[in-house]
């Protein structure tokens, strides 16, 4: 099956955009992804997915804690930048929460540990346990088509 056609098709399932946080060596890195599941209510489990090239694979790997942010609508352009869509270096200015640095106004913040990793295929399916969260209101930033879209 061609490449585009699926990516075409996965497309058409409408999603949140989230950006992962995560520090190796006091260094920070963040990464935008889509490829976020609620899995699991008790214990309470999420899942990332992140592809096999993306610096953020590894540095989950070797720092098995992350943290995930779910972006409200007028946060577009941070996506676009942790998506490395824009090309300069900022100095994004972080939140603590639950002793980790995250995404500032987001709709939602949560510190997760991580339990398992599956490789499959060109992705690492990282599998977490959510050790707190915080809600803010907002209404959420959404991906559809390649683009982002808002609910109003
Ligand atoms: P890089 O591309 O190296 O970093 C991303 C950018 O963030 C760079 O500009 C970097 O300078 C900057 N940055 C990182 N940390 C900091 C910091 N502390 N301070 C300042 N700047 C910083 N890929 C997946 O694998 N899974 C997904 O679910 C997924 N979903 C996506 C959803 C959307 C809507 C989009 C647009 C992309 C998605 N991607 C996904 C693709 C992924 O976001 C990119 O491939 C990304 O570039 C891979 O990140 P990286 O870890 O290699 O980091
Ligand atoms: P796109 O048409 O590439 O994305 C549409 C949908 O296809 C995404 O929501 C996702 O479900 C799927 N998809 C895209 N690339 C994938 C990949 N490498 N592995 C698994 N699923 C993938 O939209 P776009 O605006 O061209 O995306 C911007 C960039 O972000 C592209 O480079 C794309 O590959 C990347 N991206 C990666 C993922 C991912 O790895 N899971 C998800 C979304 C976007």
């Amino acid at each position: 099956m061609d490449d585009r056609l699926f990516r075409t098709a996965m497309g058409r399932f409408a999603t949140g955009v989230t950006v992962i946080t995560t520090k190796v060596n006091e260094t920070l890195h963040g990464m935008t992804a889509n490829a976020f599941v609620s899995v699991s209510l008790n214990p309470k489990l999420i899942l990332v997915s992140i592809g096999e090239q993306a610096q953020m694979n590894q540095l989950l790997k070797e720092s098995g804690q992350f943290a995930v942010s779910i972006l409200n609508k007028y946060q577009e352009e941070l996506s676009a930048y942790f998506a490395g869509q824009i090309n300069e270096e900022r100095n994004i200015e972080f939140d603590v929460f639950n002793g980790m640095d995250v995404i500032k106004d987001a709709l939602v913040n949560m510190t997760c540990t991580v339990q398992s990793s599956v490789v499959a295929g060109d992705h690492t399916l990282f599998i977490a346990e959510v050790t707190d969260l915080r809600i803010q209101d907002g209404d959420p930033l959404l991906f559809y088509g390649g683009e982002y879209k808002n609910i109003k």
